[in-house]
C-alpha cells in the first residue's frame, strides 16, 4: 500500500491527483490489475470526473454547496455536517483498471481528491492488486 500526502488550501477544494496516482501505480511495478484509491477521512472524498475543463469541478462544488449548505438544522455539534454529507455523496474510494502499468481512464477523466473541511493535511491510500 502506498500513501499520497495532500495539502488542501481551502474549505472546499477538488485537487487533481491523477499524476500522483499514476506515479504510485508505476512504482508498484504492477502491469495489469486493479487499483483502489481510498480516502480515510470522514470529511473528504475522492471522485473521477472531467479534468480537461476546470469549470466542471467548480460547478460540482458550487452545486454541492447549494444543495448542502454549511449551516442548517444539523445535529452534529462539530459544525461540519455539510462536509460529512458531501464526503458521503462523493464516496471514499474509486477503483481503477490497470493496463500496461497505467490506469485506464477516459480522455477527459481525472482523479480528484475532494476536500470539504479544509484546509488540512490529508492522505490518500493506494492499493494495487495484480491480476
Ligand atoms: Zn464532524
Amino acid at each position: 500500500m502506498q500513501t499520497i500526502q495532500v495539502k488542501t488550501g481551502s474549505r472546499i477544494q477538488f485537487i487533481d491527483i491523477t499524476s500522483r496516482v499514476k506515479e504510485a501505480i508505476a512504482q508498484s511495478g504492477v502491469r495489469d490489475g486493479i487499483g483502489i484509491v481510498y480516502v480515510s477521512h470522514t470529511t473528504a472524498g475522492v471522485t473521477i470526473n472531467e479534468a480537461a475543463d476546470p469549470s466542471v469541478v467548480m460547478d460540482i462544488t458550487f452545486k454541492l454547496s447549494q444543495l448542502i449548505p454549511h449551516q442548517d438544522a444539523y445535529r452534529h455539534t462539530e459544525g461540519n455536517s455539510d462536509a460529512h454529507i458531501k464526503a458521503s455523496l462523493m464516496g471514499s474510494s474509486v477503483h481503477l483498471i490497470i493496463s500496461g502499468g497505467s490506469p485506464v481512464l477516459g480522455t477527459w477523466q481525472g482523479i480528484f481528491f475532494c476536500e470539504f473541511d479544509g484546509p488540512r493535511q490529508r492522505k490518500v491510500l493506494i492499493k494495487v492488486i495484480e491480476g
